[in-house]
């Protein structure tokens, strides 16, 4: 007989695989991200595929296999993010953060903290905060998962924790404008960038309040955290891509107007 588990957690993606049956990676919270194999119904409006819609959330019913594909046998407490679902800008940044999420932990490796995040993030999205920040502070908190975390609490030689500050991947770090001068080769990043990156590296997301950024500051944010990724992480998500040429859009529509 089956054994059959009641897990809760949020739907990654899914594929579709031949012509009615779905492949969808879960992030559950007590088991980890698990690849569920989820057979065609005659009835695709059911529950189940309510339940496997992207950053949904929701408490599976699973058989969950030692090796090889586990099953979804039905879901409850469904909450999709329809917002996530329908918005474009919404829905780059959920997808990016999403597969951030799955490339920084193995499979079946339970991870609460990074489960509570990323549901916590997307959950914000969908309520309406601007999605780039979000990301952003995601981003900055993946850093620690990813197993690379960058000193953001202090200046990395005088330990000094008040001032301006720049980045330097010599020191893996950031330095004080008194220590500028260790490393020329510094990021010279905009101090407002810095200072926000590294509130993001402490700030509780559950706490987050308005925040607005310009977009100059906000441009020298995505330099920094983009600059951190390809030093220390160096993954190529198609998601982050994505965005970046949204980006780009953006820029060719204002130059239009
Ligand atoms: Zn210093």
């Amino acid at each position: 007989m089956a054994h059959l588990e009641e897990v809760e957690g949020i739907v990654l993606y899914q594929r579709k695989h031949r012509e009615r049956d779905f492949l969808v990676k879960i992030f559950t919270k007590r088991f980890g991200k698990i690849m569920f194999f989820v057979r065609g119904a005659k009835r695709p409006q059911g529950e189940i595929f309510q339940a496997i819609q992207p950053f949904t959330t929701a408490t599976f019913i699973a058989d969950i296999r030692e090796s090889g594909l586990s099953f979804l046998r039905g879901a409850k407490e469904i909450e999709q993010k329809r917002d996530l679902q329908l918005d474009i800008f919404s829905n780059a940044y959920a997808t990016y953060v999403s597969a951030l999420a799955d490339a920084a932990v193995e499979d079946r490796l339970p991870y609460p903290s990074l489960y509570h995040l990323l549901v916590t993030g997307l959950h914000l999205i969908d309520e309406g905060y601007n999605p780039e920040v979000i990301s952003n502070i995601l981003e900055v908190k993946f850093l620690v998962v990813f197993g690379v975390g960058p000193n953001f609490s202090a200046c990395s030689i005088c330990g000094k924790t008040k001032g301006i500050f720049d980045y330097s991947d010599k020191y893996h770090g950031i330095l004080c404008s008194e220590h500028f001068l260790e490393d020329p080769r510094r990021l010279h990043v905009d101090p407002k960038a810095v200072h926000l990156v590294r509130l993001y590296s402490v700030m509780d997301l559950e706490k987050i309040g308005e925040i607005s950024i310009k977009k100059s500051t906000q441009e020298e944010i995505k330099r920094l955290i983009d600059h951190i990724y390809d030093q220390l992480v160096g993954l190529s998500l198609k998601s982050k891509k994505f965005i970046d040429n949204l980006y780009k859009w953006e820029d060719t529509l204002r130059k239009d107007d």
